[in-house]
């Protein structure tokens, strides 16, 4: 059995007494699940939500850091500095940290084997564009971003990985790949790791998916057999609404 996985992506919102009013609802809100439950806000706030989540069991996950130990980086965040707060899962490749901030999958490969280095849990973020779509290179596009970015790394190191597999057409847009689109994707996803690794580890790790999922077609993607949960932007800064979606897993 795989683990099931519902992890919220924040991104750029909510201050810090937003943050707090929002883990307090979702702490008190939360239903009984088996699924891991996941937040991620920005930088500025992952102690105080840290603090917040105390005894509760959602997880807290960083959306980005550097590659580095430490040093002359001016603006970035190291694992060290994570890990000195507890946060021990970070979100890496998202595709606005490589379309609006030119993270190329040389820089992520990186950042991916700091994070594992130091033995936190990476969310790794992919998907094709609609160009990419259109032209039907949606499989090739994503099998380069997989190689590119995680097919170095040990068969080991797979235990830390949860993937996420977000069109960009489908983030923030109100589109959402159909159901069919989604498994189709993961169920390859899972092939092409099968084929570099092995079956094994192609059948345990998680394959989030993500891109405008919502209370009313969350249960529907998430029925289907390859999709281990999802990774909600908009829709996890709504309490209710994130709600609903752990519930449709
Ligand atoms: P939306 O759910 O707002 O489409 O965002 C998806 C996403 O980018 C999660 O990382």
């Amino acid at each position: 059995m795989r683990t099931k996985i519902v992890a919220g992506n924040w991104k750029m919102n909510k201050n810090l007494e937003e943050t707090e009013t929002l883990l307090t609802e979702l702490s008190a809100k939360l239903p009984d699940t088996d699924a891991e439950v996941i937040v991620a806000p920005t930088f500025v706030n992952l102690a105080a939500a840290k603090e917040s989540l105390d005894s509760s069991i959602i997880q807290v996950a960083a959306q980005n850091m550097h590659y580095a130990e430490n040093g002359a980086y001016t603006g970035e965040i190291s694992a060290d500095m994570l890990l000195n707060i507890e946060v021990d899962i970070v979100i890496l490749g998202h595709s606005e940290r490589r379309s609006l901030f030119g993270e190329s999958d040389g820089l992520l490969n990186k950042k991916v084997k700091a994070a594992l280095g130091k033995g936190m849990k990476v969310i790794f973020c992919f998907g094709e564009e609609l160009e990419d779509r259109k032209s039907d290179n949606h499989f090739s596009v994503v099998e380069h971003q997989l190689k590119n970015g995680l097919f170095d790394l040990d068969a080991k190191a797979w235990g830390s990985i949860i993937l996420a597999y977000e069109p960009v057409w489908a983030i923030g847009t109100g589109e959402t790949a159909s159901p069919e689109q989604a498994q189709e994707m993961h169920a390859f996803i899972r092939k092409t790791i099968s084929e570099a690794y092995n079956n094994s580890i192609a059948d345990a790790v998680s394959i989030l998916y993500g891109g405008s999922v919502k209370p009313s077609n969350a249960e529907e993607i998430f029925s289907k057999p390859d999709v281990d949960g999802g990774l909600i932007g908009g829709a996890s800064l709504k309490g209710d609404d994130f709600v609903s979606i752990i519930k449709a897993i």
